[in-house]
């Protein structure tokens, strides 16, 4: 418990002190992962062809003309929420138009 003095006495009671210090160690709050559920529950991951190596227009290999890289295989991470699966079918899309 952070604040064991603090802990039964309601909040319109404690000073401007206190509260201060209450709010300068919420706002400081750090959490630091223990650990991830591994490959099981995996939705993205890290690695795969760099982006440096593609044209961000028609997603060809700049060393390999005719070869293309798209979604999951290149180096990309979206937030969850949909920005991977756009960005495969973009990329993809964006690749077929020139390929
Ligand atoms: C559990 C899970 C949940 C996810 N949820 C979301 C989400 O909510 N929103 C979101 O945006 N993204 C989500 N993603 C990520 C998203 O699914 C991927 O980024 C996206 O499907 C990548 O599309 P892709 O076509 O590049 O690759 P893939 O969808 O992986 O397609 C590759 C295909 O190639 C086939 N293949 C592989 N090797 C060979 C071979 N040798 N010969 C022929 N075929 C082959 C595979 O069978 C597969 O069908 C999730 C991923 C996982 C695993």
């Amino acid at each position: 418990m952070f604040w064991p003095a603090a802990a039964d006495v309601p909040i319109g009671e404690l000073g401007n002190e206190q509260l201060q210090k209450i709010a300068n160690q919420l706002q400081a709050w750090t959490i630091k992962p223990a650990a991830t559920e591994g490959y099981r529950t995996a939705e993205v991951t890290l690695g795969g062809v760099d982006t440096n190596a593609l044209s961000s227009k028609t997603m060809e290999c700049k060393q390999h003309p005719g070869l293309y890289f798209i979604g999951e295989v290149v180096d990309m991470t979206g937030h969850l929420g949909g920005f991977n699966f756009q960005w495969a079918w973009s990329s993809g899309h964006a690749a077929g138009l020139f390929a």
